[in-house]
C-alpha cells in the first residue's frame, strides 16, 4: 500500500521538509527508509521507493536511516494503533453506526487514503472487507443458540439488505445465517466451499503427523481434536463436492459456545474465509499451478507458537518427532487421539521432563516460559488474531526467544494476510529458484523480494513453499 502514489510527490516540498511524517523513502544503498527531506534520498530518481508507514517499511526489510530518524518523527505522531483500536472497538459494539468505509474514515478524522494505510497495516486488510468481517462477526454472535431472528441480527449488525448479509455470511462462515443460528442442535454441520477449493492442500498439511495423534487424514476426511470450555472434542472433516460435512464426537455435553469455536476452528483448518481473487489476479504466473490454494491455519495459536518454536533450527521430521513428545507428555486424551497442550499444561511440566526427549535448553525455556507468560496474562494468544498485527508482532517478538521468522510464521498461520516469514530457508530457496539468483537471498533480501506481494504476502509465502 503506497500512499501518496509514487509518482506523485513534490520533490521540492519534499526537500523542504513539508512531506516529513506523511510518508516515507526507501533507498536500496543504504538499505534503509527515509523522511522525504533527506539528503541520502535526493538525485535518486531511480531506485527509490515510497512507503506509507513505518510497518509497511520495515516489513519490506528496511531500516530507520541513521541520519534522518524518520522513527522518531513517526514515533511522535504515532503508528495509527490508537485510531485503530478506537475503530475497531466502536464496530464490535455497534456496527450498525458506521455506514460505510467512507463513514468510518469520517468518524476516525482521517482521509479514506490515510485510513486505508491504518487498516493495512493494522487489520491486513481493506476498509471494505475489515467492515464486512466486523458485521459478521457481530451478527453470528448474536444469531448463536437462536437469541436473535435472522432479520434482527441483520439489521443490528448494519446490513444493507437481506441478501447483502445473507452472502457476505455464507462467504465468511460457509453455511447461512439461519444454519449457524441453529449450529449445536446436532452433532454435526455442513461448510460450503468454494468451486476452486484445493482439499489436498489441507490433507496433506494436516496429515503431516505420520502416527496422527491430534490429527489425522484419509483420502478424503481430516481428524483432528480439539479443546473445547465443556471438554475435548474430535471433528472428523469430511470432503464431498463443494461441500464440507463435520461430525463432532465428544463425551462431554457441548454448549453453543463449544459448537461455535469448534466451527470456528474448522473453517481455520480449512483456510476459508479470506478472498484469494485479488492475489490471483495480480500475481496470475505464481498461482497458476495451483489456483485455488489457501492457507491452511492452525486452529489455535498456542499451538502455533508451539509449533513454530519447536521448529526453530531443526528439520521437519525432527520437529514433528518432538511436537508428538510435547502433545503425549501434555495434551488431554479423547477417544484414541490426543488434544495439543493448554498454556497451563505446557506451563507445568517439569523442564528435565522435555530434555530427556531431546528437546534442547533453549527449546524448553522458550516453551515453558511463553506458556508461562500467557498464564500470567502477559500475552493474549487466542486473541492475537482479532487485533492489530504491528501490535501482534510487538508482542510475539518481545518474548525470549521469539524472533521475526517465529512472529511472522505464527502470524501467518492464525490467519493475518499480510506476513511474510523472512528467514524462512525454504521461502529463501523458493525465491532464489523463481528469480535465478546467484544465491539464497538473506533475510533482508527475502523481505524486499516479498515486498511485491504486500498485501498478500502470508498466501504468496504459501505459494512459494508449494513450488519447491
Ligand atoms: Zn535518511
Amino acid at each position: 500500500m503506497i500512499f501518496p502514489p509514487l509518482a506523485d510527490w513534490d520533490r521540492r516540498a519534499a526537500r523542504r521538509g513539508a512531506l516529513d511524517g506523511v510518508f516515507l523513502l526507501g533507498t536500496v544503498e543504504p538499505y534503509a527508509y527515509h523522511l522525504p527531506s533527506c539528503p541520502l534520498t535526493t538525485g535518486r530518481r531511480a531506485g527509490l521507493m515510497a512507503f506509507a508507514s513505518e510497518a509497511q517499511a520495515r516489513a519490506a526489510g528496511l531500516r530507520p536511516c541513521q541520519r534522518c530518524k524518520p522513527h522518531r518523527r513517526h514515533a511522535v505522531q504515532g503508528d495509527g494503533l490508537d485510531v485503530f483500536q478506537a475503530l475497531s472497538e466502536r464496530l464490535d459494539r455497534a456496527p450498525a453506526t458506521v455506514a460505510d468505509a467512507t463513514h468510518l474514515a469520517t468518524w476516525a478524522g482521517l482521509c479514506e487514503p490515510a485510513l486505508a494505510v491504518i487498516l493495512a497495516d493494522h487489520a491486513h486488510a481493506t476498509a471494505d472487507a475489515w467492515l464486512t468481517h466486523k458485521r459478521v462477526a457481530f451478527a453470528a454472535d448474536r444469531l448463536l443458540g437462536q437469541a436473535a431472528t435472522v432479520a434482527d441480527a441483520c439489521e443490528a449488525a448494519g446490513f444493507p439488505s437481506a441478501r447483502a448479509f445473507d452472502r457476505a455470511f455464507v462467504v465468511a462462515m460457509g453455511m447461512t445465517p439461519d444454519a449457524y443460528r441453529r449450529l449445536g442442535e446436532a452433532p454435526r454441520f455442513t461448510l460450503r466451499l468454494p468451486a476452486d477449493y484445493r482439499k489436498a492442500a489441507v490433507l496433506a498439511y494436516q496429515g503431516r503427523d505420520a502416527e496422527g495423534l491430534a490429527e489425522r487424514t484419509d483420502a478424503a476426511t481430516v481428524w483432528k481434536a480439539l479443546g473445547t470450555p465443556d471438554g475435548p472434542a474430535v471433528v472428523a472433516i469430511r470432503f464431498e463436492r463443494r461441500a464440507a460435512h463435520v461430525e463432532v464426537t465428544s463425551d462431554h455435553a457441548l454448549g453453543t459456545a463449544s459448537f461455535a469455536l469448534l466451527h470456528r476452528d474448522v473453517r481455520r483448518i480449512l483456510g476459508l474465509g479470506h478472498d484469494i481473487r485479488p492475489f490471483e489476479a495480480a500475481h496470475p504466473t505464481l498461482v497458476a499451478p495451483r489456483r485455488g490454494l489457501r492457507i491452511p491455519l492452525i486452529p489455535r495459536a498456542f499451538d502455533a507458537l508451539c509449533w513454530a518454536i519447536i521448529g526453530q533450527q531443526i528439520n521437519l521430521s525432527f520437529a514433528g518427532s518432538l511436537r508428538r513428545e510435547l502433545i503425549r507428555l501434555a495434551g488431554e486424551r479423547v477417544g484414541d487421539m490426543i488434544v495439543h497442550p493448554t498454556p497451563d499444561a505446557v506451563a507445568r511440566i517439569d523442564p528435565d521432563e522435555l530434555l530427556r526427549r531431546r528437546f534442547s535448553r533453549a527449546k524448553t525455556r522458550y516453551l515453558i516460559d511463553t506458556a508461562k507468560a500467557i498464564i500470567a496474562g502477559d500475552l493474549d494468544i487466542e486473541g492475537l488474531a482479532d487485533g492489530s498485527a504491528v501490535e501482534a508482532e510487538r508482542r510475539l517478538t518481545a518474548l525470549n526467544g521469539i524472533g521475526t521468522w517465529t512472529a511472522r510464521y505464527v502470524m501467518m498461520r492464525i490467519g493475518f494476510a499480510d506476513a511474510a516469514p523472512v528467514g524462512d530457508s525454504g521461502l529463501a530457496t523458493a525465491l532464489e529458484r523463481l528469480h535465478g539468483l546467484d544465491m539464497r537471498p538473506d533475510a533482508v533480501a527475502t523481505a524486499r523480494l516479498m515486498a511485491a506481494y504486500a498485501p498478500w504476502r502470508s498466501l504468496a509465502s504459501m505459494h512459494l513453499w508449494a513450488s519447491l
